[in-house]
């Protein structure tokens, strides 16, 4: 063997090894086999006392391939055609490898056959990234897409034609025109549109609901995400993405939607039914109790305490109106000057500050836009609360407002009873009295029409324990709302 020759046999044992290729020949007039030192590898096999036969090397395939290996080679000496094949081979130690296998067939000057020459490759990690992908589309409940932006091709994975109502991914949109023209929302193309440039251009995020067409022709709502690749230029030339079926998400919110709206309603209606009567109870109370004088200490203690559930009800169902109102409110913003309200509200309230001998103070309380009857019922719920919820000691009150980034914030801190551990919450639900209310009167309703007022504002209220005694309200008002905002502005 020449220098040139041990060279190239080294290259080329290197190339197998790197490459995880190797080479064969099967001479057809001896039937021997001739394995490449990259063969006995991707078999396995130690080449030390070993040798190949055309049976072992058919054995190596697994017991569904085989017989297919063995008509692909029959097939290419009959018929002197080139082969390609890609099957599983079993290593000895049980571990099935993917291999792919090519090669040709030699004859001589007569066209005799004489040997057949092969190539093989290990392909399994390639293979099982493929399975991978492949298990995880078929295991997902989502439609699975592949755009090469560059051709202007897509390609669906796994289950996706069964997810979006089709029967083969081959009916799903094969180009961009095909999907926005055959299978987009018209009133969802400029969603789409959008949400890629800004994908493209910014790197945001894209993440977009949108509704596609069935194959019946009905639409359904999906959620789609989607990440792109882009080449050194920053240009992107694929995009891989999800589908993912959100119709019950938005059929179960339509109903609540629609059964909010339901209840509202009805509250609204019942209010002000109910306000009808009550009021005729109330007059024939107040007329009876005229003559209250005349009538024995015990029917005049029923009589008081039927004018006293009288005025609760009727309080009651002005806050029920009041709360059902809220529901389709529209805001009237203007610059509010939070200083001067508050101090009205509290001028307001000096009957029961007296009763109560309450200091209040006041911190900064700026100017700021906000709807100035709806902010105001907010502060006086608060600053009633914080009397009416006082402990035993002289109630100390505090009001005040600070400005941040996105938003302002009112502060309300008072020294009363406070509120138990983990109930900050359920506060603000409608009807809810916890038990410090146990012995004062109340509806449960203002807090409930305090956070739908911060809602309209795009803000947040909450609660928090004042460090030693009592309770911190805090709420907020977002700087988003520009003057003659309503709620969806
Ligand atoms: P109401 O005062 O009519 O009961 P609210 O909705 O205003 O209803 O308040 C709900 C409940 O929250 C009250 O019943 C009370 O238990 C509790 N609460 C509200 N404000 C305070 C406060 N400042 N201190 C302690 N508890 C409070």
């Amino acid at each position: 063997m020449t220098d040139n020759n041990h060279l190239s046999e080294q290259v080329l044992r290197r190339m197998e090894r790197l490459g995880k290729i190797g080479h064969w020949r099967w001479d057809v007039q001896d039937n021997s086999l001739f394995w490449s030192e990259g063969v006995y590898q991707i078999h396995g096999i130690d080449s030390d006392g070993f040798t190949p036969n055309v049976d072992a090397a058919l054995d190596a395939y697994i017991h569904d391939d085989r017989a297919d290996v063995e008509e692909c080679l029959t097939n290419a000496i009959e018929n002197n055609e080139d082969f390609k094949f890609e099957k599983r081979i079993k290593r000895p130690d049980g571990e099935i490898r993917h291999v792919i296998s090519q090669g040709e067939c030699e004859f001589d000057d007569n066209n005799e056959l004489l040997s057949v020459f092969g190539v093989i490759q290990d392909i399994t990690p390639i293979k099982m990234q493929e399975e991978l992908y492949e298990l995880a589309a078929l295991g997902s409940s989502s439609a699975l897409w592949d755009w090469d932006v560059t051709h202007d091709r897509l390609h669906w994975a796994g289950r996706s034609a069964e997810i979006m109502g089709y029967a083969s991914n081959k009916q799903l949109p094969q180009t961009t025109e095909d999907f926005y023209e055959g299978f987009l929302h018209p009133d969802d193309k400029e969603i789409v549109s959008e949400g890629l440039i800004n994908h493209f251009t910014k790197l945001d995020e894209f993440w977009v609901r949108i509704r596609i067409k069935r194959n019946d022709g009905s639409y359904e709502w999906f959620s789609s995400r989607a990440q792109a690749q882009f080449d050194d230029y920053g240009k992107a030339i694929r995009v891989c993405g999800s589908m993912t079926s959100i119709q019950n998400l938005k059929e179960a919110q339509e109903k609540l939607e629609q059964s909010n709206s339901d209840l509202e309603n009805f509250a609204s209606i019942a209010a002000h039914e109910l306000k009808r009567p009550l009021r005729t109870v109330a007059s024939y109370l107040q007329l009876i109790g005229m003559s209250k004088e005349e009538m024995p200490a015990s029917v005049k203690d029923h009589m008081e305490e039927c004018i006293k559930a009288a005025d609760e009800m009727s309080f009651m169902v002005d806050e029920l109106l009041e709360y059902a109102q809220l529901q389709d409110a529209e805001l009237n913003i203007s610059a509010v000057n939070l200083d001067q309200i508050t101090k009205a509200i509290t001028r307001s309230a000096k009957d029961e500050v007296n009763a109560s001998k309450a200091h209040i103070g006041f911190g900064d309380l700026p100017t700021i836009p906000c709807d100035e009857t709806k902010i105001k019922t907010v502060i006086t719920n608060l600053l009633h609360n914080a009397i009416k919820y006082r402990s035993d000691e002289k109630p100390e009150i505090h009001m005040s407002a600070a400005e941040h980034d996105e938003h302002w914030q009112y502060t309300i801190k008072d020294n009363g009873l406070g509120i138990p551990e983990g109930q900050g919450k359920t506060i603000f639900d409608m009807f809810k009295r916890l038990d410090n209310a146990k012995d004062r009167q109340g509806t449960g309703i203002g807090l409930a029409i305090c956070r739908r007022i911060v809602d309209l504002h795009k803000g947040k209220i909450w609660v928090e324990p004042n460090d030693g005694q009592g309770s911190i309200f805090h709420f907020t008002i977002s700087k988003r709302l520009s003057y003659g905002d309503n709620r969806d502005g």
